[in-house]
């Protein structure tokens, strides 16, 4: 009867804002301590804990936590064998091969017989077996871009979002080998109860994230212009519509791809809509 989940998050670091965020989103309610170790939700099953993002696999795979919220590069590179039940589209980031500015790069082959410094030498190693190259991996723990520059290595193999560290230090990124993620995993064989508030959980979180790829929109369209206003909006069923006191006007809502958005927004400004209305939504079931 032990329904309380127990989630694995990062104390604090790149993954600790936004994971809480889709916590939050969930409807589910917890006190804003952020020195304490564990701490248990007002209104949900599921008990916190904060940890270091490094240990958030292991835990979970010991049973510490059911479940946690980390990089896909950060899980591949234990090579645990745990549930990836949800990609969380967060914290995205690449792991590319970067080599001294100027090099002449020529793909994984380049590599052959150098000095790759890294912190994820597992997914690093797999991409270079699988390549065929072979290259002396040097593992370090942190500040992999320095590594060239000091002659440690000859390239390296790091996390980059936007490659400014890179060309601080005299790098160019090569090529992207591996692309992250914030993932939540899951310790398989949880027992059923756990299982249904996991179930619950993922079912809310659904609902967070498909209602962050929409926006709501809403106008006054003239009423021979909406067969087209509903091509032009598409995807889900059709609008909702309602009368106006003029009778040539109707008021059209719908929901709409947040990434198709500003294409919808003019199409339906050509074909005459007037008084658009654009709203987040906050939750949403398909
Ligand atoms: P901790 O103190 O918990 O060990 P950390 O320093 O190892 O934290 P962060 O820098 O907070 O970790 O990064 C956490 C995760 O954020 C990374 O494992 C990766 O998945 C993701 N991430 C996104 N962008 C980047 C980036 N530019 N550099 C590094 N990690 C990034
Ligand atoms: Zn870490």
């Amino acid at each position: 009867m032990e329904k309380m989940l127990s989630i694995a998050i990062q104390k604090s670091g790149r993954l600790s804002e936004k994971s809480l965020d889709i916590i939050r989103g969930c409807g589910i309610e917890f006190g804003n301590d952020a020195r304490v170790l564990r701490e248990v939700a007002d209104n949900f099953p599921l008990e916190f804990l904060f940890v270091r993002d490094d240990d958030i696999p292991r835990y979970v795979a010991e049973g510490v936590a059911d479940i946690g919220i980390v990089g896909r590069n950060e899980y591949d590179e234990t090579g645990l064998e745990l549930e990836i039940v949800r990609d969380l589209r967060f914290a995205s980031c690449r792991l590319s091969i970067a080599v001294p500015r100027g090099s002449d790069y020529k793909g994984l082959k380049s590599l052959e017989g150098k000095r790759i410094a890294t912190s994820y030498p597992r997914i690093l190693g797999n991409i270079l077996r699988d390549a065929g190259v072979t290259a002396e991996i040097i593992v370090v723990s942190g500040s992999v871009e320095i590594t060239v520059q000091i002659g440690v290595a000859d390239a390296i193999a790091d996390l980059v979002s936007t490659g400014t560290t890179l060309r601080m230090n005299g790098l160019e990124e090569a090529e992207c080998i591996y692309r992250s993620s914030a993932v939540m995993i899951a310790r398989p064989g949880m027992s059923i109860d756990k299982k249904e508030t996991l179930h619950r959980l993922l079912e809310r979180i659904d609902a967070v994230m498909m209602a962050r790829k929409k926006k709501y929109i809403l106008f006054n369209l003239p009423k021979e212009r909406l067969d087209e206003a509903a091509s032009i909006i598409g995807g889900m069923k059709s609008p909702t519509v309602t009368p106006l006191m003029d009778p040539g006007w109707i008021s059209v809502q719908s929901a709409v791809d947040e990434e198709r958005f500003w294409s919808v927004f003019e199409s339906l400004r050509a074909i005459g809509a007037e008084g658009i209305l654009v709203m987040n939504i906050e939750k949403m079931t398909e």
